[in-house]
């Protein structure tokens, strides 16, 4: 017998690179062949691969014939607790009792980082980045982040200037804040640490190229910019998202997604645009009963995209947002992650830092951050004390400030606790698949060659063969039929073989079915029943006569 391999450890120490995640990945995947595979997606637009793991088990049954549930995470560059957290899940549903289980009924799509360039930017650099940012075309007058003075970050660059908007904060020297009336110098002009392309000397200096958010790239409501900020030129215009959006629409037995990002702590629901009330009743309802598993399992709030915002702004609409392409497009319940930010891991509750409404508001909780991280004396600082450095281009700056990276992140330490909680959540959530079975098949002779066929298509899973209200409305999801095939030398005598059953409600929803067959072979295959259709997987079973 070959000997059986471990199972690698994820460790919580520091965020992954691209050679970081692939390893582990591959490691996984060596480690459980007959439980996952790993494949790409495709290529990212540098050329990496947007790796999707799957995980179920294989011994028992194929991926696509069950239905599956997808997880997504580092769609935004910075995100990189989502990676790890979508890592851990898939580690576990490897190793657990209960995710083992699950593995036979439910395929798992795992793609842990979905922007694998901007990641990479991130993580080595700590450079800053939403999704993507435009430079191939290079525009004049405009800095493009780079390491300038060659430590291997890319950090900020204050230069004393008499129109600074920026000056030192009395209170701690080490941060930035806003130029207020009557303040003493010196003042600060700020950018990110760069080299400006094309520049005529002057004061006017741009930031960085035409900024892309993937979450705003969705097909669901896109719409263009400016009307929405980061939207790209058309629906799945960026590659790595039109991968993601054909893999997506490969798959008719998704029942559920789950996505990963980082902000102020929070289990997101639908909409993202418009009210509540634009969502089905019921399907609202079992989306907030979902999302308050979520919050159990967390701690976190459950926020509905809409009021993910600021307490005094009003509520907010995102176009090509992924809630309202997962449920009005997929038909799907669909949920995200907010896994916090340093301000979290700082004890800064989502509450808190969405009640903050000014400037004063938002340096005080930077005050407060810095404290708490000088008290946990981290090896990699949050900040780097600024230093003199003569910029080729600029003069005499000073280089240093926050680092991007741990800023857009919970502490891995932090992460490593919640990254539990969420995996509870998956399962629950994952645990709610629809189930579709055939039941007390029997092949009776009832007169010389003729057979009754019996059987009962039931749906034994907790959501219905089309998931939502949404769903069934939706031509994505395809209702369930029934198909006969008589078996070489068998006849069909009734007047219909393939039987359209609609959808099936969860727990209860079934149907009898019932053919009569010419078979002469005692002991022979009658037929195959093959059941297709809605997101419970399909089922083949070849019924035989009795001998
Ligand atoms: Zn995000």
């Amino acid at each position: 017998m070959p000997r059986r391999v471990r199972v690698p450890e994820l460790p919580f120490r520091r965020w992954f690179t691209y050679r970081e995640v692939t390893d582990f990945l591959r490691a996984l995947a060596a480690s459980r062949p007959g439980l996952c595979r790993l494949d790409s997606l495709g290529q990212s637009r540098e050329g990496r691969e947007v790796w999707a793991l799957t995980a179920t088990d294989f011994g028992s049954g194929a991926a696509e014939d069950r239905p599956a549930y997808l997880i997504h995470g580092n769609i935004h560059a910075g995100e990189l607790a989502g990676t790890h957290a979508a890592l851990h899940t898939a580690r576990r549903l490897l190793t657990d009792r209960a995710g083992l289980d699950l593995l036979k009924r439910v395929a798992f799509h795992i793609v842990p980082r979905l922007n694998p360039d901007g990641a990479e930017f991130v993580v080595t650099t700590s450079g800053r980045v939403r999704s993507r940012t435009d430079r191939s075309e290079r525009m004049p007058n405009t800095l493009y982040q780079e390491d300038v003075d060659g430590d291997g970050l890319i950090l900020s660059m204050r230069q004393a200037h008499p129109d600074g908007t920026f000056a030192a904060d009395p209170e701690d020297r080490r941060l930035l804040v806003r130029r207020r009336a009557g303040a003493k110098g010196p003042f600060y002009r700020v950018f990110p640490e760069g080299m400006i392309h094309a520049w005529d000397g002057g004061d006017r200096i741009r930031v960085e190229g035409r900024g892309f958010d993937w979450n705003r790239n969705w097909s669901c409501d896109w719409r263009p910019e400016p009307e929405q900020h980061g939207a790209g030129d058309f629906p799945f215009s960026e590659v790595e998202m039109r991968h993601f959006a054909e893999f997506i629409h490969r798959r008719p037995n998704l029942f559920g997604v789950l996505g990963y990002h980082t902000g102020p702590a929070a289990v997101l629901r639908p909409p993202s645009t418009g009210a509540l009330s634009d969502l089905d009743a019921g399907d609202d309802r079992t989306m907030e009963a979902l999302a308050r598993i979520g919050a159990k399992e967390t701690g976190f709030p459950v926020v509905p995209v809409i009021r993910y915002h600021r307490a005094q702004d009003r509520d907010i609409n995102l176009r090509g947002h992924f809630h309202n392409f997962g449920y009005q497009h997929l038909g799907l319940f669909v949920f995200e992650f907010e896994l916090g930010t340093i301000a979290d891991s700082a004890g800064i509750s989502t509450e808190e830092q969405f009640a903050i409404s000014s400037e004063e508001g938002h340096e005080a909780q930077m005050r407060r951050v810095l404290r708490w991280w000088d008290r946990q004396r981290p090896r990699d600082p949050l900040f780097r004390a600024w230093k003199r450095f003569d910029h080729p281009q600029m003069g005499r700056v000073e280089v240093g400030g926050l680092l991007f990276r741990h800023q857009a992140n919970q502490t891995v330490r932090a992460l490593s606790r919640i990254a539990q909680g969420t995996y509870r959540f998956t399962l629950a959530h994952a645990g709610q698949h629809p189930q579709v079975a055939l039941e007390e098949v029997q092949a009776e002779a009832v007169g010389g060659s003729v057979v009754r066929v019996r059987a009962r298509v039931a749906n034994r899973g907790t959501l219905p063969t089309h998931v939502s209200n949404r769903g069934r409305s939706l031509s994505r999801v395809r209702p369930v039929r029934v198909e006969f095939h008589p078996a070489r030398g068998a006849t069909l005598l009734s007047t219909e073989g393939h039987v359209e059953v609609g959808h099936l409600a969860g727990e209860t929803g079934s149907r009898m079915l019932e053919w009569f067959v010419s078979a002469p072979k005692r002991g022979g295959d009658v037929c195959e029943n093959r059941v297709m259709g809605g997101a419970g997987g399909p089922v083949r079973r070849i019924v035989r006569r009795e001998a």
